[in-house]
């Protein structure tokens, strides 16, 4: 019931050096740019040169996508965005979709009602914008092959799940930002960065591909979604592990020993790396926003999301606690974004992806977090030993577990687990 679909995201992590060129949407990789269908196609023919110089200058560049953020309405928690399709070519209408949920969190959250002010035109004219459903826009090209969409997309919602801006930076989640052109999410697509001149960092881990505001590269729909991105005055903390880059980025203020921190973290790591005995990508960013009460976190494919409170790095229990939510998250790194369920991804955003493996996603991810700390000696035997009981004392006194198989729990979880009620320990049990 497992599938590696390690092809279908490894194409996300290309060249890290910033290649100006992707600024006009080619490409560097030939084999994948419409520079490199029309080479295989006319070079072969000596003394052709024109004829390829002809169809450069013709051939519109096909389902160019390119997304532009900026905020100047930060201070009411909007982002602006302007997403550029090229390549429209026999159509007379394109849909765009918001997605409804956020792959690693299994519930309906109609991303689609905070976008407002949405609008479409050409260079030409106002192009005109009718909705069909909650999450859908259909947009008369009205024979325009390159048009412009505006929206804005409210943003206070500070958790792992959704995004938020203010004053003091921003901190956004894929689904809840980017609407997409219906039929084109395998298309790569950029993201240009209109900073505030206050904000000092940009840090995503999508490849920066150069240009004077940061511009971000992502391969597909997917990939994008998959890549949160942190924008204003976060600290940055670069620790290697195994020789392969990674970071955190923390934005607030918190109780924590940065030296000690980036040392657990990495003996953690180091152990995940160790049960796998390969690092399936070329760097990975943990980002912090202390700013939650309780912890939570996401998994995205070279990234994880963290909402936890500043308090959290002591005493030691807290502590704790939060080392396990990052062996978690990075664990899921492999298992969950790279080995995982047929039904998760590349992912449908229109409505609930069903799989019965989440026991596998979810519990053994949880099953190692423990179990890692103890094996980077950041907890003693008997620590981890009264974790372990308290969380079959847990198991053990919720009825449900008598009532709902683990392949139930799984299938359910968009309206069980993640929908939880006055009864529901009597008829549910976490996967
Ligand atoms: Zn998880």
């Amino acid at each position: 019931m497992f599938t590696i679909h390690e092809t279908d995201y490894s194409h996300s992590r290309q060249s890290k050096s910033p290649e100006t060129g992707n600024a006009i949407g080619v490409s560097p990789d030939p084999s994948s740019s419409i520079l490199g269908m029309i080479s295989r196609v006319a070079l072969p023919h000596r003394g052709h040169w024109w004829l390829l110089c002809i169809v450069l200058q013709v051939m519109p560049l096909f389902g160019r996508i390119t997304y532009t953020l900026s905020f100047e309405d930060r201070f009411e928690h909007y982002v602006t965005v302007e997403l550029e399709v090229d390549g429209l070519r026999g159509k007379s209408y394109q849909d765009f979709k918001m997605a409804v949920w956020t792959p690693g969190s299994y519930v309906i959250r109609d991303y689609a009602r905070n976008v407002v002010e949405l609008s479409a035109k050409s260079t030409l004219k106002d192009l005109s914008v009718s909705k069909l459903d909650k999450n859908t826009w259909r947009v008369n090209l009205d024979g325009q092959r390159r048009i412009f969409i505006h929206y804005k997309v409210y943003a206070f919602e500070p958790t792992h799940r959704t995004s938020y801006v203010d004053d003091d930076g921003a901190m956004l989640n894929g689904a809840s930002v980017y609407i997409y052109p219906d039929g084109m999410e395998g298309q790569e697509c950029l993201v240009v960065v209109n900073k505030p001149r206050p904000w000092d960092n940009v840090t995503s881990s999508l490849p920066w591909v150069g240009g004077r505001s940061p511009v971000f590269r992502a391969a597909n729909y997917d990939i994008l979604v998959d890549s949160p991105i942190m924008m204003g005055d976060h600290t940055v903390f670069d620790f290697e592990v195994g020789g392969v880059p990674h970071r955190y980025c923390i934005e607030g203020e918190g109780n924590y020993d940065s030296q000690r921190l980036l040392t657990d973290t990495g003996s953690i790591i180091e152990q995940i790396h160790n049960i796998f005995g390969s690092v399936p990508y070329e760097d990975y960013t943990i980002f912090v926003q202390l700013r939650g009460e309780r912890g939570g976190g996401l998994e995205h494919l070279n990234s994880t999301h963290l909402v936890t409170s500043r308090w959290t790095f002591s005493p030691a229990a807290a502590y704790t606690r939060f080392l396990t939510l990052v062996a978690h998250e990075v664990f899921h790194a492999y298992n969950g974004k790279r080995l995982r369920p047929v039904p998760l991804g590349p992912f449908d955003y229109e409505r609930e992806n069903y799989t019965e493996l989440l026991w596998i996603v979810e519990g053994l991810t949880s099953y190692y977090d423990q179990l890692l700390l103890r094996r980077a000696e950041l907890i003693s035997a008997e620590n981890y030993l009264d974790l372990i009981a308290a969380d079959i004392q847990r198991v053990e006194a919720e009825p449900g577990r008598l009532t709902q198989t683990l392949q139930e729990a799984s299938f359910d979880a968009w309206i069980k687990y993640y929908q939880p009620d006055e009864n529901s320990p009597n008829t549910t049990i976490s996967y």
